[in-house]
């Protein structure tokens, strides 16, 4: 048994030491990602319950020449650990911003960006600087931005981030909570911070065929409605679910059903197919 011991630990520790390789090949791939142009922004529209276009979220890609198309969920933690999320953030902001000036310039209407933010580069002690001189530098009004923050985000360390998300608001620019419901859910801080959309977890979304699911929903739009946040429901897949959402008052919408994320080219034929231009 002892021996049996030994090697199983051999197989884990060879395994693990692949697996660390593999891992520091592909961080050594992002760290360069930037600088080849590989990295990628796509957009989903985000609608109101009339169908009407509110704003686009921007969603990384990473165009890897061997492996095809890298989803955020497998990059973005590896990016978080290294820390290579900080020029990377820079970098997505950057270019939402700079997609909005061109759209405003050539006259669609696209009517705010949402950008995640994660841990790290919400607590560079020169974002609010940043955001202030990117938005200024395009000569957009604030109120095209909104950053999407999560719970665990704000709720590492409430104090800083209430005096961050303070600033941010007083710049103008919106601030949503992202997968609103799966996190610390200490609903205290909802009062104190200036939020203006609540995001409602795909995972309630995916609930609304079932009673528990349908509670858990109006739980949240009667919150939000009575501390004046808007609610968004994401990954709305189904016309049922769209259907349930209007009868609970939810007021805005994002998901499949109406469009997957897009590259700027496929989003501006979705703009113009939907008449937003
Ligand atoms: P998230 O912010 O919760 O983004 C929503 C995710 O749900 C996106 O996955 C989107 O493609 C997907 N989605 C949208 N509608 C539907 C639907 O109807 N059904 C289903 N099944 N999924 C839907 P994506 O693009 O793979 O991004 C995953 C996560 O990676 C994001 O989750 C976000 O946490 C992170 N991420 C993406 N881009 C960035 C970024 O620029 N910065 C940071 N810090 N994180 C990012
Ligand atoms: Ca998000
Ligand atoms: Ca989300
Ligand atoms: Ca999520």
């Amino acid at each position: 048994a002892k021996a049996e011991g030994r090697s199983t630990f051999r197989f884990f520790t060879a395994q693990m030491q692949q697996r660390s390789a593999a891992r520091l090949k592909l961080e050594a791939e992002l760290r360069r990602a930037l600088d080849k142009r590989e990295l990628q922004l796509y957009y989903q529209p985000q609608c109101n319950m009339q169908g009407q276009l509110v704003g686009v979220e921007a969603l990384l890609r990473w165009m890897h020449p061997e492996l095809g198309v890298v989803s955020p969920a497998e990059f973005i933690p590896l990016a978080e650990e290294s820390g290579l999320i900080v020029p990377i953030g820079m970098w997505v902001l950057q270019e939402a911003i700079g997609q909005m000036r061109e759209w405003r310039e050539r006259g669609i209407r696209v009517p705010a960006v949402a950008v995640n933010l994660s841990a790290l580069q919400f607590r560079q002690p020169q974002l609010v600087e940043q955001v202030a001189q990117l938005l200024h530098e395009a000569a957009l009004p604030a109120g095209c931005l909104e950053l999407e923050l999560t719970e665990s985000v704000v709720l590492e360390d409430p104090d800083d981030a209430l005096g961050l998300m303070e600033r941010l608001h007083n710049l103008g620019v919106g601030l949503a909570i992202d997968d609103f419901g799966t996190g610390y859910s200490s609903l205290n801080y909802l009062r104190r911070f200036p939020v203006d959309r609540l995001k409602i977890d795909r995972s309630f979304v995916q609930d609304l065929e079932q009673g528990r699911g349908i509670a858990i929903v109006r739980a949240i739009v009667s919150l939000a409605r009575s501390l004046g946040f808007v609610t968004i429901a994401e990954g709305v897949e189904t016309t049922a679910q769209l259907e349930q959402l209007r009868r609970l008052h939810c007021d805005q919408v994002q998901g499949f059903l109406f469009a997957r994320p897009m590259a700027v080219i496929q989003l501006e034929a979705w703009l113009q197919r939907h008449h937003v231009v």
